[in-house]
């Protein structure tokens, strides 16, 4: 199958990328790459220990080690580390852990202009994007800005053998909702199509392997690929509705990230798939099924997946509210976004019924 489209624009930055089992241990020679010598290290409070270890292995070139990332990147928060980086006179950032700990990297990094290596131990896919989300008096603000792009990813397997089999599934499809979405992005290339593909089928072949044996280094390290090429997927094209979808339940009813992600992908594409069948094919060709929404809904569910917003936490009488804001600023979409469908659709997603389609609504 080919993903020539006559007419395109394509850009993709300029990004160092190492990938392979006990990469991490070169990252004393990436820091000198950058011609740099004073490392801050950010991590959750939870990987707090794995951030020591590392400054630990830095030895003198470790200026300091921030503990304190946190979910939706506060300003707060940032600009408590801006002080301590600047504090500790640090000349790069090292980002352990996942999607919000590189969000902390990211804030300094757009607020100080230090160079970021990101050691990613999730598949959110962040590092590999000029995306910076940040949240000031409980309203999450996005930008893209160069400043913000990581200068180099460490891809090490072995560091996301410790993810939870339930976070390492809502984790994949919150990768591959990057990858799903791409496909039918409006700025899509046939760069970006082939990326979005290769990581789809990336997640497909070794996730099961993963939740079978959450040691098995080698399905982790092709998670961890098709999580470089979602992410990278994702910094390229716009997304969606199933994006605008999960920033509204995120934003405005607090509900999980990657948990959101994974109930609401399957029911995004079912609705989208009436406007755009042939671009969702690769769906359906790489998880097998008769649409891509009801492919996917199976494939999360034998992975173990939530499939109920409900489960979340999520209030029935929140549904009709949740779609008036998600139509009120809607993303570019391929199909038309109504409120009355938008309200079907996340009355199945709330109970975890099976996808449908929303063309006849
Ligand atoms: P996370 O970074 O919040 O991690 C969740 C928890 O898992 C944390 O406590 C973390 O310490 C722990 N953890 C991470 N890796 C682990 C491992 N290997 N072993 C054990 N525990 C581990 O979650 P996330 O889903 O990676 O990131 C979500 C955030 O990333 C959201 O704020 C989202 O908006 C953002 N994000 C941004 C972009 C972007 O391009 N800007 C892209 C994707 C996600």
């Amino acid at each position: 199958m080919s993903f020539f489209q006559a007419s395109f624009e394509a850009r993709s930055a300029a990004v160092r990328v190492r990938f392979g089992a006990g990469i991490r241990h070169f990252l004393t020679d990436e820091i000198g790459r950058l011609g740099c010598c004073r490392a801050l290290v950010l991590s959750t409070p939870p990987q707090s220990d794995s951030a020591m270890e590392t400054a630990a292995a830095l030895g003198k070139l470790a200026a300091g080690v921030f503990t304190g990332a946190t979910m939706h990147t506060p300003v707060a928060v940032t600009e408590k580390a801006v002080a301590h980086a600047l504090s500790v006179e640090a000349d790069c950032l090292v980002s352990l852990g996942g999607g919000s700990t590189t969000g902390l990297g990211k804030a300094i990094a757009y607020r100080t202009d230090l160079p970021q290596i990101v050691i990613p131990t999730t598949y959110a896919g962040s590092e590999a994007t000029a995306i910076l989300g940040q949240t000031e008096n409980g309203v999450k603000t996005t930008l893209t800005d160069p400043r913000v792009q990581p200068e180099v990813i460490l891809y090490d397997a072995e560091l996301v053998r410790t993810l939870p089999v339930a976070m390492t599934v809502t984790s994949a499809l919150n990768a591959m909702a990057h990858a799903a979405e791409a496909l039918y992005a409006e700025n899509r290339n046939p760069m970006s199509t082939m990326l979005a593909v290769e990581g789809l089928k990336a997640f497909a072949a070794a996730l099961p392997r993963v939740v079978d044996n959450p040691a098995d280094l080698e399905a982790r390290g092709e998670t961890l690929y098709g999580a470089w090429l979602c992410g990278t997927v994702l910094g390229q094209v716009g997304m969606a509705l199933h994006h605008k979808l999960c920033h509204t339940l995120g934003g405005s009813f607090d509900l999980p990230h990657a948990e959101t992600h994974a109930i609401i992908l399957p029911h995004a594409l079912a609705y989208n798939e009436c406007a755009v069948p042939a671009l969702l094919r690769p769906v359906r060709d790489i998880f097998g099924g008769e649409s891509a929404g009801q492919a996917l809904h199976d494939f999360a569910r034998e992975m173990g997946a939530p499939l109920a917003l409900k489960d979340l936490g999520m209030r029935e009488e929140d549904v009709a509210a949740a779609a008036k804001l998600a139509v009120a600023k809607p993303y570019w979409n391929p199909a038309e976004v109504t409120r009355e469908k938008l309200e079907a659709l996340l009355k199945a997603a709330w109970a975890g019924d099976p996808p449908a389609s929303r063309d006849k609504v």
